[in-house]
């Protein structure tokens, strides 16, 4: 079954089931009464069975779904009609199809970072230049104001929190995809209990936390760099250099809640996957290209040009 559902009350003592996608890789985990035969992230209809893994870290905190199934889909469905003219046909007109409420692994991680930051610094300075320039057939000399840029190093060391860093744990849902949900509101986090993610799916994380601590690491010093942009002195700055020295990580494995969509707007394409923050409401999918209607708009660009070439040299007499 591939019903949108609403959470449903079941029993905490029922054992849960562990499911698997050999598709994308993701590892559920839903009550007996939420089995599916559908990946809520690939839609892949080929979810199997499969013994828990053991040593799987628990989450720490979770955050709640505050969007309804019925708002998600309205959501989409906006977010449909408003997709570019370009992309492929059947897409802006197609209905939302099945709503899947997923909460996904992700890992919450803040640091203090020690900074050591190398840059130059650019002064804005004015100047008067002198210059020759030909008028009425003379050669006359003439001043104007110039603006130069000095540039001096500078070096540093900065120490600053970096707090929030959310990365995903998760195979079915990328980095890169949940950075496009973000932000999630963080405040209204709570302490992870069963019962809090009770009637819904949810994801056993399918990256390892090495992996995830090396991507949240990475996500930290680009912050890092982003703070020192900001705080640079001068006019403009250029060959800004850092590097950090990680000290007081925090980890915490949490779960956010994601609705899962998949649209189909043509027979023979793939579904196209569509991802809301339960939270915010916050839409992202990437809605493919009609090859075809871009040929198309190049061709009378090219078209138009070549006519204006045409009557510019006077063909059109
Ligand atoms: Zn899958």
């Amino acid at each position: 079954m591939s019903e949108p559902y609403e959470p449903t009350t079941s029993a905490m003592s029922e054992p849960r089931l562990h499911l698997g996608c050999p598709s994308c890789g993701a590892q559920l985990v839903v009550e007996p009464a939420l089995r599916t035969m559908r990946c809520p992230y690939c839609a892949a209809p080929s979810v199997v069975e499969r013994p828990p893994v053991p040593g799987i870290p628990e989450p720490v905190f979770a955050l709640g779904f505050a969007l309804t199934h019925v708002a998600a889909r309205e959501h989409v469905a906006r977010w449909l009609k408003s997709r570019n003219p370009f992309t492929r046909s059947g897409i802006r007109s197609a209905e939302p199809g099945e709503v899947r409420g997923v909460y996904v692994p992700a890992y919450l991680y803040s640091v203090l970072a020690q900074t050591r930051f190398r840059a130059s610094i650019g002064e804005n300075y004015q100047e008067q230049e002198t210059y020759t320039t030909t008028e009425n057939g003379k050669t006359v000399t003439r001043t104007r104001t110039v603006t130069r840029t000095e540039w001096r190093s500078l070096g540093g060391e900065l120490a600053g929190y970096v707090a929030d860093v959310l990365v995903t744990a998760s195979t079915g849902l990328r980095n890169d995809e949940l950075e496009a949900l973000e932000p999630f509101d963080l405040r209204g986090l709570a302490r992870y209990t069963p019962a809090l993610v009770s009637g819904w799916v949810a994801e056993e994380p399918s990256l390892t936390p090495a992996q995830c601590l090396a991507q949240a690491r990475k996500e930290a010093e680009e912050r890092v760099g982003e703070r020192l942009g900001r705080f640079m002195p001068g006019d403009s700055h250029r060959e800004l250099e850092h590097e950090s020295r990680l000290e007081w990580e925090a980890v915490d494995m949490c779960l956010l809640p994601v609705w899962v969509l998949a649209v189909r707007y043509a027979e023979d394409a793939p579904p196209l996957r569509v991802l809301v923050n339960g939270q915010t409401g916050e839409v992202h999918g990437k809605a493919p290209l009609s090859v075809w209607k871009v040929t198309a708009a190049v061709l009378v660009v090219l078209l138009l040009v070549a006519v204006a070439w045409f009557l510019s040299q006077g063909g059109g007499r």
